[in-house]
């Protein structure tokens, strides 16, 4: 089961605070603010090692299953030097923890 989630593209956390705001005018939006480093810019997520896409850094884009198959030693650091945080570090742990097993990661195969 995959849930939603708003994550940080500066840092990654998904400490967000999210404020819903009203326009005098009419209309609203829900302002996002990231905790760790008060960035205002935002990915929403699912939270699934297939489905989870990088937020910053060379892996932009792609899934954290693809990052700790291409490059498990980014990976691993992206934990040590605390890069990744809060559920993203989870992922990639779990993830780095299950292909070294060699079990199969992910729904879509
Ligand atoms: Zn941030």
């Amino acid at each position: 089961m995959s849930l939603f989630e708003v994550i940080c593209k500066n840092c990654g956390s998904v400490s967000v605070k999210l404020k819903p705001v009203v326009y005098p005018k009419g209309g609203q939006h829900v302002e996002a603010t990231c905790k760790d480093c008060q960035s205002q810019a935002f990915i929403p997520q699912n939270q699934d090692a297939d489905e989870f896409l990088m937020p910053f850094g060379k892996y932009r884009g792609n899934t954290i299953l693809e990052v700790c198959q291409r490059d498990p030693r980014y990976a691993s650091w992206l934990l040590e030097s605390g890069a990744a945080k809060n559920k993203m570090a989870e992922l990639v742990a779990s993830t780095l923890e299950a292909l070294k097993a060699g079990q199969n990661v992910g729904s879509s195969q």
